[in-house]
């Protein structure tokens, strides 16, 4: 049975990164792919002269959070990563910045005046309760928004929003998801509750020639000491004497002290055998299914904001076995996938 330091299951970013940080630290490192390409969600490919990106759009945290870190660390080479500019929300023919601070939804004039006031007092209630260590994991948004006499309008645009962060509406959406995409996940409470109430997360990156250019960079920083084995499904993680010695695949078998999972979670218990608390939080996450289309546009999407460079328009489909909905969230971009359609189903 071949030998390695470590064994990382699942070649997505994760999966990649830790194969990455691994092997530069002088791990003899295999790192295991079911698929027949590395990437997971995190790739790009080219129709045309377009670039498609599979599923991430842009990168939060860039410059303090953990992608950078690794960056700084482990690559030979980086990206090059430039801003992506504003959000923007469509009413109809006008066209407005999107509101992230409570100074910002105070003035949001698409809503009643009422509204904006109620949509302050909802964040403060939210904040008051991420302070006092309530468990945001297990609340929905709705819960916030139920507490107060929205209009249709309103409670149609925070649906939109969630079912933009998580595929899911807001009956389903956890509160947690809305503070998550703020800029840095590890702050302090008092710098947490600033940036969402005063600051936003409106500092966001792309990589210059689509995500997969991130992937690209990591797969050339890779060194020698470290293995990629594609088309190869992990099917079971090895414990003996209550420690963990290796993994068996649809392939062969492979003994490890150190095995890194990094596929989905939900199916770890498939693998290994779990305490039974984390068996149950496991199988019983639900999974979202989404549909994104791509849309190359020919004519100019949002007037006088617009950059000269083009536009994308982001269109999420939420499925589930009653409905179908489509939430239109457009904002304007760099990248200018002109006279061109494509859609692709992610699950
Ligand atoms: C549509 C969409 C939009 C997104 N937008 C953003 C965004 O704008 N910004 C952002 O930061 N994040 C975004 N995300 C989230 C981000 O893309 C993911 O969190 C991240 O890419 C997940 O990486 P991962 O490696 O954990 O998982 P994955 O990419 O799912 O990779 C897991 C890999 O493990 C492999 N695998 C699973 N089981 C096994 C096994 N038994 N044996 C071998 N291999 C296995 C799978 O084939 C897969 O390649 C988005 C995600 C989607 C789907």
């Amino acid at each position: 049975m071949e030998e390695y330091d470590a064994i990382v299951i699942g070649c997505g970013i994760s999966g990649l990164l830790a194969g990455l940080a691994l092997s530069k630290e002088g791990k003899r490192v295999l790192m295991l792919e079911k698929d027949n390409q590395v990437g997971g969600v995190c790739r790009s490919y080219n129709v045309d002269a377009f670039t498609v990106d599979t599923g991430p759009h842009i990168i939060t945290g860039l410059g303090e959070g953990p992608i950078q870190l690794l960056m700084d660390n482990y690559f030979d080479m980086v990206p090059k990563f430039i801003k992506n500019g504003e959000y923007f929300v469509r009413f109809g023919d006008a066209v407005y910045t999107f509101p992230w601070t409570i100074p910002e939804w105070l003035s949001f004039s698409p809503f009643q005046i009422t509204d904006r006031l109620n949509i302050v007092r909802a964040l403060l209630e939210l904040m008051a309760d991420y302070a006092s260590g309530k468990n945001l994991d297990e609340k929905a948004v709705v819960e916030y928004t139920g507490h107060y006499p929205f209009s249709k309008r309103v409670l149609r645009f925070i649906d939109s929003i969630c079912i933009f962060l998580t595929g899911v509406g807001m009956k389903d959406t956890p509160v947690s998801r809305i503070l998550s995409s703020g800029r840095n996940k590890n702050k302090t409470n008092a710098k947490k509750i600033k940036e969402v109430l005063l600051e936003g997360g409106k500092v966001h990156h792309y990589p210059k020639g689509g995500i997969q250019s991130i992937v690209n960079a990591l797969l050339q920083s890779l060194p020698k000491n470290a293995e990629i084995r594609t088309d190869e499904t992990a099917t079971q993680v090895v414990i003996e004497n209550g420690s963990v010695s290796g993994v068996v695949t649809d392939k062969g078998e492979y003994a490890a002290d150190i095995v890194v999972y990094a596929g989905p979670n939900k199916t770890l218990p498939e693998l290994v055998k779990l305490p039974e608390s984390y068996n149950q939080r496991f199988t019983n996450l639900k999974q979202a299914r989404t549909l994104t289309l791509w849309l190359g546009l020919d004519k100019k999407n949002f007037l006088e904001i617009e950059s000269k460079k083009g536009s994308f328009t982001f269109l999420g489909f939420a499925l589930n076995r009653q409905s179908m909905k489509a939430y239109p969230f457009p904002f304007p971009s760099f990248r200018c996938p002109l006279k061109y359609h494509h859609s692709m189903i992610l699950s």
